[in-house]
């Protein structure tokens, strides 16, 4: 599973922080910046580090990635891969003036559909709106020779029409999800009811290890018959998948061990038979395989572009450990005893053992597929229950893309504008970074893995508030432990005042800024959003007698300011105490109380104020990425003695040059 809270805390986090690095550091994050969207550059720091054969191992294994990005495209909707080579031509043939208000409104476009790897939006799936017209589109296309009247027909139509392919992924109660969403997982004339009666007679209910159903297929109908048509060499996007298949041999050659080769062998065997089983015994190597520097994921994994939730989108990450990183994940591991013993809570709530998840701290080498130019900053993997249960999975975090959004927000005005006074900007300067990786891992590693219920106590008896409570309680664990002289004493942090960093972002996120996200007059629905709410009014509300936090007023602007730091973790701690009880115990009524009365509700004069400040700063609400360049250093002889990284690509660059030169699926 992508871990989507991850994602949103570092988008959140990564316009407050302001990195020591990105100061002496002249590399350029910010590529560029178009409609909602802004693109930005990563680093691939100690790459030069790894030993010849590992570079050649993940270089191939980034050719293997780059060659799957038609897959998704043609995932996305049936007519993505027809227009793009059209676009792409009149893009880089396009005579007139470039300056014209018709053909910037043309590459605003067109860099959206390559964004989006299709004509709709990466995250609200809605069809992009052209700004040109229908008339402008037509022009060009028979000036630049694209093809015949039918293909501009039916291009227009995509296009132009509202209501033709309107959303690609339609999650709307209901209405029939298959025939009103335009992904091309499943054929335009086959109906929701008879997917599932098709997955319904296939499907025994008693299989403790069951196969991933419709993970990799298209579900047609053909001669009025539902049948799956999967994704393998011989079937759909056989050209796609013997390129991928092609690469993974060659990177095999370069496995750092015999349990790498294996798990690359399997993988190649899933491609070449399509068969899910094999799928799980792959996932199940992968999963155990720890010990390897070099690791990667590339296949049919998420399924969130299925309004069904079956099929999985095609995605690949290349990545290495970040063994100093993942030091701070191992001592937090191994320490969780000791954190559990000394948590706050009633010790009839805490566990007398505990077992600390292993996570990793990964650098990322290439994204492609699902993960790109969008991508996570958190990923666990396998998604397949029993696995997980019996087989453990494994949780990362890319650091190198936290690194890179916290740079590209440095100067973005967030902190001026929100942030009470200097001290407290130069606070969040030197700590946040660090702090706010501390937490993501307090969270992830032991917050959500604490704790007890009493016997008898049905773990979903907090029902439609079970996961907000329950990231509160992951929250609150990580916030209590972030102050402790523990983390000091272990190496963590090197002073004892810089969880304030995290303590000051956290409340003025949870009061505050996350407000930039919601609709006037709305409330709040997401959990992580709730949650962080809740605990910051919470702690507002019953710091007010000693006046812990409040709100200030300078020059007609509204300012958070923590006047106690040391209560405010006393409050956090008490309030951790009471979450654990409500759990621990199903005290439905207790959490329902919480949560209607300090995380739903928005304080509609803060959130106006938010919603104009955050507007004059005009930060963009998405962000992705554009990947470095790996080019082979050759000896006389035609070895490759090395292999370099570059930074310097730009972002139509690098979408022509994909399409150029991996795009198997596309006629030219
Ligand atoms: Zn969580």
């Amino acid at each position: 599973m992508t871990i989507t809270k991850s994602l949103a805390a570092a988008m959140i986090g990564a316009a407050v922080t302001f990195p020591a690095m990105a100061a002496q550091n002249p590399f350029n994050y910010n590529v560029d910046k178009f409609a909602d969207i802004e693109v930005l550059r990563y680093q691939v720091p100690d790459f030069d580090k790894l030993s010849l054969n590992q570079k050649l191992l993940v270089y191939y294994l980034t050719e293997a990635a780059q060659y799957g990005r038609d897959i998704l495209w043609d995932q996305n909707c049936e007519i993505n891969l027809e227009l793009r080579p059209v676009l792409e031509k009149i893009y880089v043939n396009y005579s007139g003036d470039r300056n014209s208000a018709d053909f910037r409104n043309f590459e605003k476009y067109l860099k959206q559909v390559w964004f989006g790897n299709g004509i709709h939006h990466h995250y609200s799936t809605d069809k992009f709106t052209p700004a040109f017209s229908k008339e402008f589109f037509a022009g060009q296309f028979k000036a630049n020779k694209c093809g015949d009247d039918v293909l501009l027909e039916r291009l227009s139509e995509a296009m132009f029409n509202p209501q033709k392919y309107a959303k690609r992924v339609n999650q709307a109660d209901g209405e029939d999800l298959i025939k009103t969403s335009a992904n091309n997982l499943y054929d335009r004339n086959v109906t929701q009811a008879e997917v599932e009666a098709y997955y319904a007679a296939l499907k025994d209910t008693t299989d403790l290890t069951p196969i991933s159903y419709g993970l990799n297929t298209r579900v047609a109908k053909v001669d009025g018959k539902v049948v799956e048509q999967p994704y393998k060499i011989g079937g759909l996007y056989s050209a796609a998948i013997e390129k991928i298949v092609e690469n993974l041999n060659k990177a095999k050659e370069y496995a750092e061990n015999d349990a790498q080769r294996a798990t690359i062998e399997s993988l190649v065997d899933f491609y070449t038979t399509g068969d899910l089983k094999t799928f799980d015994e792959y996932s199940i190597m992968w999963a155990e395989d720890t010990a390897s520097k070099v690791d990667f994921i590339n296949g049919f994994i998420e399924s969130y572009g299925d309004p069904l939730g079956m099929t999985g989108s095609w995605e690949s990450i290349v990545n290495f450990k970040n063994d100093k990183a993942s030091h701070r994940t191992e001592i937090i591991s191994d320490n969780a005893q000791w954190f559990e013993d000394h948590s706050p809570v009633d010790n009839r709530f805490k566990k007398e053992k505990v077992k600390g998840v292993s996570a990793k701290v990964i650098t990322a080498a290439i994204l492609a597929g699902d993960s790109y130019p969008a991508t996570p900053i958190g990923i666990n993997l396998p998604n397949a229950n029993w696995i997980r249960a019996a087989h453990g999975s494994k949780s990362v975090t890319i650091e190198n893309i936290t690194e890179a959004y916290d740079a590209a927000a440095h100067g973005n005005g967030f902190n001026e504008e929100f942030v009470i006074d200097k001290p407290t900007c130069e606070l969040l300067d030197k700590y946040l970074f660090i702090t706010d990786n501390l937490h993501t891992d307090l969270h992830e590693c032991l917050g959500h893995g604490s704790g007890k219920l009493l016997p008898g106590v049905d773990p979903d008896a907090l029902k439609e508030h079970g996961s907000t409570l329950e990231e509160a309680r992951a929250d609150l664990f990580a916030l209590y432990y972030l102050a402790d002289p523990k983390l000091v004493e272990l190496g963590l942090l090197d002073n004892a005042d810089a969880y304030k960093a995290e303590y000051y972002k956290y409340m003025l996120n949870g009061l505050m800024t996350q407000l930039m996200r919601i609709e006037p007059g709305k409330d709040i629905e997401e959990a992580h959003m709730r949650n962080r709410q809740l605990i910051a009014k919470w702690a507002l509300e019953h710091g007010k007698k000693d006046n812990v936090v409040e709100f200030v007023k300078r020059d007609g602007k509204t300012y958070l300011k923590i006047n106690d730091y040391k209560k405010l973790r006393d409050l956090f701690g008490e309030l951790l105490t009471e979450i654990q009880r409500v759990r621990s115990e199903g005290d439905y009524e207790a959490g329902r109380n919480l949560v209607l009365e300090y995380a739903v509700k928005v304080d509609p004069e803060i959130h106006r104020e938010v919603l104009e400040r955050y507007e004059k700063l005009s930060i963009a609400p998405y962000k992705g990425f554009v990947n470095p360049v790996y080019t082979p250093v050759k000896d006389a002889s035609g070895n490759i003695t090395d292999i370099t990284v570059s930074y310097t690509e730009e972002y139509p660059e690098q979408m022509l040059r994909y399409s150029r030169d991996y795009s198997p699926l596309t006629t030219k």
